[in-house]
């Protein structure tokens, strides 16, 4: 970032409601009147008809294209070129990584981005970054931009609906940034905006210790409650004002980094982003040697909430071969993820060491 601390911590506007698909088109129709839809097919089904039957009702017109399930540079560009001329909105409809590649496309033709989540699953709506990958869903980089989303629209209703895996990974991404802004704002004081960051990333991991067993309950039955939208609230809002605040002092540390290096293993392609997050914290205690009781207490709390503990649960029914060991490290370690935001070097020996940890801490 050029070295210049900006804040770019909330959406220009952020709405929180049961049902909200219905009166989006209203909403949306404040801000432009033809808009280009970047959403996924699942995503599409859960909210298609409401959404488009109320932008329909606003005057709002539409351009609605699919994409190809990872948010890379490739299908960014390729969603590039079919964006009509005088389209005034980019928005994004379904989980992060649809979000995310509507992000960078919105920044790419320099458009505003509203983004409407079907899933609680990572804090993409509210983040001034996009995660890229391979169109074969390995990890790249991200990129941060000068600017937040000009308008979140969360339907309560709509999240308490899907699938309760989703809602528990989403808590684990956000239990993170409390782990990973302590690790990467050690050493700053005195700076307000990163102050603010962290007292943020406090409100989620206080918000989720609290509320999330209720909240996944309500969601179990596909109930739109207060708890179910405190922690809906913790995963987009506070989560994204945490780097959103802090900026470089904020950012993710270990655990994603973590996750990125488990992106190259093929069968953690079906665990979910904040599940291998989740698991990415475990290791990030391990390197930083904190004491077994807070470590347990985080493991209370993932039996609670079905959030994986060691390599098996994450879906891996057999040991990683050296090759793959050292593939996971050599991206966990990479200069374009997250490790350097740690206050001490993390070494391949002492991130293999930390590893091992964990799978003995549930042995
Ligand atoms: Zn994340």
């Amino acid at each position: 970032m050029d070295g210049v601390h900006f804040v770019a911590g909330t959406p220009n506007a952020y709405i929180h409601e049961d049902n909200l698909l219905d009166t989006a088109g209203e909403w949306i129709g404040k801000y432009g009147s033809s808009v280009f839809i970047v959403t996924g097919r699942k995503s599409w089904e859960q909210a298609g008809t409401r959404l488009t039957a109320s932008m329909e009702k606003a005057g709002v017109s539409y351009h609605i294209e699919h994409y190809r399930g990872e948010c890379s540079y490739e299908e960014v560009a390729r969603l590039g070129k079919l964006v009509p001329e005088g389209t005034e909105l980019i928005v994004g409809v379904g989980a992060g990584k649809v979000i995310d590649t509507a992000k960078k496309l919105s920044i790419d033709l320099r458009l505003p981005l509203v983004a409407v989540p079907t899933l609680a699953a990572t804090c993409a709506p509210v983040s001034n970054l996009s995660v890229m990958y391979t169109e074969e869903g390995v990890y790249i980089d991200f990129r941060v931009f000068y600017r937040n989303t000009l308008l979140v629209l969360v339907d309560t209703g709509l999240i308490a609906g899907a699938p309760v895996r989703y809602l528990a990974a989403g808590i684990g991404d956000t239990i993170a940034k409390w782990y990973e802004t302590l690790a990467s704002s050690s050493g700053v004081s005195g700076h307000l905006p990163t102050v603010g960051g962290i007292q943020a990333a406090k409100i989620c991991y206080e918000t989720l210790l609290a509320h999330s067993a209720q909240a996944l309950e309500d969601a179990k039955a596909k109930r739109s409650s207060k708890a179910l939208q405190q922690v809906i609230d913790a995963i987009f809002l506070f989560s994204g004002l945490v780097a959103g605040l802090g900026e470089d002092n904020c950012r993710s540390a270990a655990a994603h980094a973590v996750h990125n290096g488990l992106t190259a293993i093929p069968e953690m392609h079906h665990a979910y982003h904040g599940e291998k997050v989740a698991y990415g914290i475990l290791v990030q205690l391990a390197l930083e040697k904190r004491p077994m009781e807070e470590v347990k207490e985080l493991l209370d709390f993932y039996t609670e909430t079905g959030l994986p503990a060691n390599l098996k649960q994450l879906g891996l029914n057999r040991a990683l071969s050296e090759d793959e060991m050292a593939e996971v490290i050599r991206i966990a370690l990479s200069p374009q993820g997250t490790m350097g935001n740690m206050p001490f070097e993390v070494t391949s020996e002492a991130l293999k060491e930390a590893i091992f940890t964990v799978e003995d801490w549930s042995a």
